[in-house]
């Protein structure tokens, strides 16, 4: 089995020293191990560089949670990739539902923002989801494959193997979120690997992991992590806690040695 994904996303919480114990608990965590779990987390930007250097030789990867997709210029408030590369993130998260939903953020955008976040040599994690509404007009594989087909256009086939997909049904996140069931979970991956393929042929899909998001905790993440289909987890609310997290990493590590 390949190693699998485990990724934190902070949000819009915890202070600079909680964030500083996170990465010291992490480094010192990584002075006795060496899983083979692929691991990341999305500190708010203020904590980045922080953290970042906390974290050095450490294998954890620095994400972020947005971006702006131009270099530099009149964009008051706004964080370019140029800088972003420069404090040492690899991976940047782009269009989560938060970012859709309350700050207007479109396909369109979205597209921009992955094109640069390629052009400067970082991952995009695209996410991506059906509503509930989707869900139950029975039009979720549509919703999925129009964010996907968007967010993705102009990707050449040198760089489509740096993009990450999220998927992260809009029902299943937050407070109020209900998980996904994990075969449900399982096909909807399978969809949007086939959207892939329709795109970059099978075996560049076959190459962009697929992480599954939404109110996942320590008690159903082996769940989702059985699924062949699903290549990792990208968890919130039940990942903020350093020693969960590092729970959440042990069980994806067992999962991945136990089936070599
Ligand atoms: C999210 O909002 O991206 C997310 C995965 O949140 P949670 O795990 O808290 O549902």
């Amino acid at each position: 089995m390949k190693p699998k994904w485990i990724g934190s996303g902070w949000k819009m919480n915890l202070t600079m020293a909680q964030a500083r114990h996170f990465a010291e608990s992490l480094h010192d965590y990584y002075a006795d191990e060496s899983p083979s779990t692929q691991v990341f987390i999305v500190p708010p930007f203020p904590y980045l560089l922080t953290v970042g250097e906390l974290l050095q030789g450490t294998p954890v990867r620095l994400a972020a949670q947005n971006m702006h997709w131009e270099d530099s210029g009149a964009f008051t408030g706004e964080v370019s990739p140029v800088m972003l590369k420069d404090c040492g993130v690899r991976i940047v998260e782009l269009g989560h539902a938060e970012r859709r939903t309350l700050f207007g953020e479109t396909d369109q955008i979205i597209n921009r923002k992955v094109l640069a976040t390629l052009k400067h040599g970082m991952r995009p994690l695209i996410c991506v989801g059906e509503s509930r509404d989707d869900k139950q007009c029975d039009v979720g594989v549509e919703t999925l494959s129009r964010q996907l087909k968007i967010a993705l256009m102009g990707v050449s086939e040198e760089r489509v193997s740096q993009v990450m997909i999220a998927y992260e049904p809009v029902w299943a996140i937050g407070v109020g979120g209900e998980p996904a069931d994990p075969a449900y979970c399982g096909s909807l991956h399978t969809e949007i690997r086939n959207v892939l393929a329709g795109l970059f042929g099978a075996a560049h899909a076959g190459e962009i992991p697929i992480l599954y998001g939404g109110s996942v905790d320590l008690t159903n993440a082996g769940s989702y992590l059985q699924q062949d289909q699903v290549d990792g987890l990208f968890v919130g609310r039940a990942a903020r806690k350093v020693e969960d997290f590092i729970k959440l990493i042990e069980m994806a590590n067992t999962l991945s040695s136990a089936e070599v």
